[in-house]
């Protein structure tokens, strides 16, 4: 038990690192050092793992299908063990209730539903007969998004897409790669994985309520001086199988959560997943004071000190998307430049139309492109 309960907070540190690490809060610590070295790590392992897959495409897809396909197989073999072994032991109040039976029945369909969808609806591709509709929906910001073009699909890339290198694509109001599901998430689907995550932690809080209901009642009946351990690790196989399921759904049901509430707050700031580390980027340089608009270009820059050939340092701006320099500190005089002090007051999130526009538009709303 020590040693699963170690595994699992070691889990949980070093998926919070990943996710928190690059917060400008932590930039100088322990913890944003650790959080370069597993993004190095883990940038290094997915070259090297798409370097074998881009040389064996069969291979590729199959490992990728590999994750839903286990995703699905487990939680199908739970179900299962729900079926087979707790289910005959639960307390007739919940067998002999229809609730309970509607609620186990659409729990298991919204799951499978989702997951489907989730799964194999487009998540809002770039094409030649988009593109220009997208563009206008999504205009860049000067900030985090700018007028570019990918290489790869030779399209304009409106602001909010990102080319997936997995799915080979131009993906819009691209979120991030959902290994779970072998898919981007992205402006049409996004809705499902929201869905598919919900669905999930209803899934596992109704089988957890109901696998530790199998376990109160049995310990009603047959062993009421047994400690809960005992119980789960020495009596009967459908104890035990209750037990597992109710200490499963109890880890995950808390991990599931929090994640979907991450994406709540990113509703309610208005960003995407693959948007909160560029916001992250300009909040870092608005607390360096090195964020600067020059009025007179309508565009944002990094003020920075650049050191020249005969060892001198001499102040520069730079353009943001791709640190060009603008000009250097002999032609300041020639511009108006106002230095942006709060991300609060000095700055706009044009994409950010308030948590419940946000939400309508990315959950509710069936995208039109
Ligand atoms: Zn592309
Ligand atoms: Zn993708």
């Amino acid at each position: 038990m020590l040693l699963l309960g170690s595994v699992i907070v070691a889990f949980g540190a070093l998926v919070a690192i990943f996710i928190l690490g690059d917060q400008p809060r932590f930039r100088g610590t322990w913890i944003h050092s650790l959080y370069l070295t597993l993004t190095r790590a883990s940038g290094r392992l997915t070259r090297w793992v798409g370097i074998i897959l881009d040389e064996n495409p069969a291979v590729g897809s199959l490992l990728r299908w590999s994750v839903p396909v286990f995703y699905c197989c487990i939680v199908t073999f739970c179900i299962y063990l729900f079926f087979a072994n707790v289910y005959g032991k639960l307390p007739p109040e919940i067998k002999g209730s229809l609730f309970h039976h509607l609620w186990i029945f659409m729990s298991i369909a919204c799951v499978a539903a989702s997951t489907t969808m989730v799964t194999f609806v487009d998540p809002g591709t770039a094409t030649a007969s988009n593109v220009d509709l997208a563009t206008s929906l999504f205009p860049a910001n000067g900030l985090i998004f700018f007028e570019k073009r990918c290489s790869t699909c030779n399209l304009q890339k409106p602001a909010r897409s990102k080319h997936c290198s997995t799915c080979n694509k131009c993906v819009l109001l691209y979120d991030h790669h959902c290994l779970w599901v072998n898919n981007c998430i992205g402006l049409r689907n996004y809705r499902w994985f929201m869905a598919y995550l919900v669905s999930n932690i209803n899934m596992m809080f109704n089988g957890g309520i109901l696998c530790f209901s199998e376990l109160r009642y049995q310990r009603h009946l047959h062993y009421q001086n047994w400690g809960w351990w005992a119980l789960i690790t020495r009596t009967t196989e459908y104890n035990r199988i209750a037990g597992i399921l109710t200490i499963l759904t109890a880890l995950f049901v808390p991990i599931t959560s929090i994640f979907t509430i991450l994406h709540l707050r990113y509703l309610y700031l208005g960003i995407t997943t693959n948007e909160a580390g560029k916001w992250g980027e300009i909040e870092h340089l608005v607390g360096l004071n090195a964020l600067v608009y020059i009025v007179e270009k309508g565009q944002y820059a990094e003020r920075a000190t650049m050191r020249d050939a005969d060892g001198s340092f001499t102040r520069a701006y730079l353009s943001l998307d791709d640190e060009i320099v603008l000009f250097t500190e002999k032609e300041e005089s020639r511009y108006t430049i106002r230095r942006i002090q709060s991300m609060e007051t000095d700055l706009d999130n044009i994409y950010d139309k308030g948590f419940w526009n946000n939400f309508k538009e990315r959950v509710l709303t069936i995208a039109q492109i």
